[in-house]
């Protein structure tokens, strides 16, 4: 029996959760680290067929059932509440899997008792050097290991970013989010979008009686701490009295507001470290893909990593074999983002002629399998 790679997974978000248990089920040697001992509560997720069809290979099918609540349609509405179009998902999504609505934190929670190693939480990497045999790892714990593969799932900030690639930053992709969880007294049953101009408002069902709520706003970033300032009631005091209702609730005071960020940058690897999920290519949320992005890394690495060849070399075929689908996703999301700022006239007028062609269109692609 050959001796199975070891693997050091940082990060215990979404990606690098999916990515230790892929691997350990892989038969590969697995170690997780998390910095944070505590994960904030708050913000909810859309996913997307593939994204479905990719957590339940990795073992968290009935999860999503049981905490999720399914997604038929995506109904978007200008920002008084008109019907502009409603994209049937169900079909869009058919023989893929069945989109779901669900809170970040059970999706965490399901992923995390479905791993079978242990998370290290409130360990960090304090030092790292890699060598052509291997990487030597310090723990901000004081404890130390070698491993053939270190893993960077930590995220759009990657600390390991920086050591595959000084240069790539994450950058500012033109927009400010807030999100928040509340009670669904709005009986809001489906995905459910007010378009405005530059100004977004979605919310989407998450639990029984949660209703997850993102609003953003398109800004420069020298405009962006004085948006933070406003109270976010008084961004969409023009929109739909069902929006301004839902930001009278408890939670909307409180929402987490954040820029939104991107990373582009390919390099991903060293001979011995990879990067996945928003550490490698994290992106505008409005095609709702991290997660299923995120899921895929996951399983196409542990697959990569099983294959024959020089580690250098499974690396790379990772990397090759993601970069296209990533890069698509990447490349609709940014055109899609680029119509929030079209005149409401036009854009409507788009979206009442041409919607289900339009989703068509950007997600036929992740039907395949990755
Ligand atoms: C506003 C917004 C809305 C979104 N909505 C959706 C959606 O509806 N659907 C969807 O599919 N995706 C959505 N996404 C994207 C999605 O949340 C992510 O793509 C996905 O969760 C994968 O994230 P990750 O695990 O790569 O990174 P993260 O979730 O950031 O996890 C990284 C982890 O690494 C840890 N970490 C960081 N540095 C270190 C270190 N040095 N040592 C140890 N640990 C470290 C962090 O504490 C964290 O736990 C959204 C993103 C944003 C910003």
């Amino acid at each position: 029996m050959p001796i199975p790679l070891t693997v050091l997974v940082v990060g215990a978000g979404v990606a690098g959760l999916a990515a230790a248990g892929a691997m350990d089920r892989h038969g590969l040697s697995v170690d997780i680290v998390e910095r944070r001992t505590q994960h904030p509560a708050g913000a909810g997720l859309f996913l997307p067929g593939n994204a479905v069809r990719a957590l339940t290979e990795l073992g968290v099918g009935s999860a999503l059932s049981t905490e999720g609540v399914p997604i038929h349609t995506q109904r978007l509405q200008d920002d008084q509440g008109r019907t502009l179009a409603e994209i049937d998902i169900d079909r869009l999504w058919q023989g893929v899997g069945q989109p779901v609505g669900i809170a970040h934190e059970r999706l965490r929670a399901a992923l995390v008792e479905n791993l079978r190693v242990p998370v290290r939480a409130g360990v960090t990497v304090h030092a790292l050097s890699e060598s052509e045999s291997g990487v030597n790892v310090e723990f901000s714990d004081g404890s130390s290991g070698r491993y053939d593969v270190v893993v960077g799932a930590d995220g759009v900030h990657s600390e390991l970013r920086r050591l595959v690639n000084p240069h790539a930053e994450p950058r500012y992709g033109g927009q400010v989010c807030w999100r928040f969880v509340t009670g669904n007294r709005a009986d809001i049953d489906d995905w459910t979008v007010w378009l405005g101009r530059g100004a977004t408002f979605l919310a989407v069902p998450v639990g029984k009686d949660r209703l997850y709520c993102y609003a953003d706003l398109s800004t420069s970033i020298a405009a962006a701490g004085a948006q933070a300032e406003t109270p976010l009631a008084e961004h969409f005091s023009n929109f739909d009295g069902r929006v301004r209702d839902l930001l009278t609730r408890p939670g909307a005071a409180a929402a987490h507001f954040s820029p939104i960020e991107e990373v582009t940058d390919p390099t991903w690897r060293t001979r011995r470290i990879i990067l996945i999920g928003d550490a490698g290519h994290a992106s505008s949320p409005n095609m709702a893909q991290g997660v299923a992005m995120s899921a895929e890394d996951a399983l196409v690495l542990a697959e990569s990593l099983c294959g024959n060849g020089e580690i250098e070399q499974l690396l790379e075929r990772y990397r090759l074999r993601r970069l296209p689908r990533t890069r698509w996703v990447q490349a609709r999301t940014k055109r899609r983002d680029s119509t929030r700022n079209m005149a409401p006239i036009v854009r409507n007028a788009v979206l009442r002629l041409a919607a289900p062609r339009i989703y068509e269109r950007d997600y036929a692609r992740l039907r395949a399998l990755p």
